[in-house]
């Protein structure tokens, strides 16, 4: 992956916010660009799930590209060749 030069590694790459994206506090999958920035007192920002009851926050942390995922799920449920 090398789609997302941002600066800040949590931040979703929004050149593409159609890519749904899901969220593993809550269950959630929305659209990229529904996730919420969040600028906190102190300076430093979160981009943080769209749930307001739900604590997932950071792209590519707690909240990630849906079919990522599901790629991800998928690798984990075959069985390793070792
Ligand atoms: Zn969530």
């Amino acid at each position: 992956m090398s789609t997302s030069a941002n600066n800040d590694p949590f931040s979703p790459d929004l050149t593409q916010p159609d890519l749904r994206v899901f969220c593993i506090h809550c269950g959630g999958t929305y659209r990229m660009d529904e996730i919420v920035y969040e600028a906190r007192f102190g300076g430093s920002e979160l981009w943080r799930c769209r749930n307001k009851h739900c604590h997932g926050a950071g792209y590519d942390f707690d909240i990630f590209l849906e079919s990522e995922w599901l790629e991800g799920q998928k690798g984990h449920s075959q069985a390793g060749n070792s």
